[in-house]
């Protein structure tokens, strides 16, 4: 009997290349920086760990003083659809300072909005959220990120930190899983 085959990248259609994710990044770091001008120092929190590449890439592109810190929020798993539990862990300072909140990915809304709720209470200056790609198509609760790399269908999507089961991470570009 043939044994079931790994997946590999022949299990994914290209849908957005690492040239325009580098493009989108430079201008999101640009509106950004005129956003924030004269802030004296952004709280960018990255929301690990699927926006650990995209947190490393946007950094470089916004012109201000940054703290950058972590966080890390689950509610997947290996499945590819929201539980809608949001579990946090986090040990973060942001009392009277303006945060940026940095996703890989808005699909239902729920995480976000777990986080985001979590980090209201230790009363930030401003809290807003920067996520690389967003599914307004699959939205369970209200919530609009303040700034959006890509809009895109209700795909199941991978590479450039997102994976399935651990995998594709590492790609530099953004495909829809097809097994
Ligand atoms: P939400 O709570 O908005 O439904 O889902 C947010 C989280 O689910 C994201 O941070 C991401 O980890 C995961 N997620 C949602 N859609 C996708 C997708 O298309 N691909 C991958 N790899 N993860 C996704």
């Amino acid at each position: 009997m043939n044994k079931p085959r790994r997946m590999d990248k022949r299990d994914l259609r290209d849908l957005i290349s690492a040239e325009r994710i580098e493009e989108r990044i430079r201008d999101l770091g640009k509106n950004i920086t005129n956003d924030y001008a004269g802030c004296p120092e952004l709280v960018v929190i990255c929301v690990l760990n699927g926006a650990f590449m995209f947190t490393a890439d946007l950094v470089r592109h916004i012109d201000l003083p940054c703290r950058i810190e972590f966080l890390r929020a689950s509610s997947y798993g290996n499945r590819q659809t929201s539980s809608g539990k949001v579990t946090i862990t986090h040990d973060i300072d942001i009392g009277k300072r303006h945060v940026l909140l940095v996703e890989d990915i808005v699909d239902t809304g729920l995480t976000i909005s777990g986080i985001i709720a979590e980090l209201r209470n230790l009363d930030p200056l401003s809290l807003r959220v920067c996520t690389l790609l967003d599914k307004p198509s699959q939205r369970r609760v209200m919530v609009s990120p303040d700034y959006t790399g890509f809009t895109i269908p209700a795909y199941f999507v991978v590479g450039y930190g997102l994976d399935i089961a651990g995998k594709f991470r590492e790609l530099p570009y953004i495909g829809v899983y097809r097994p």
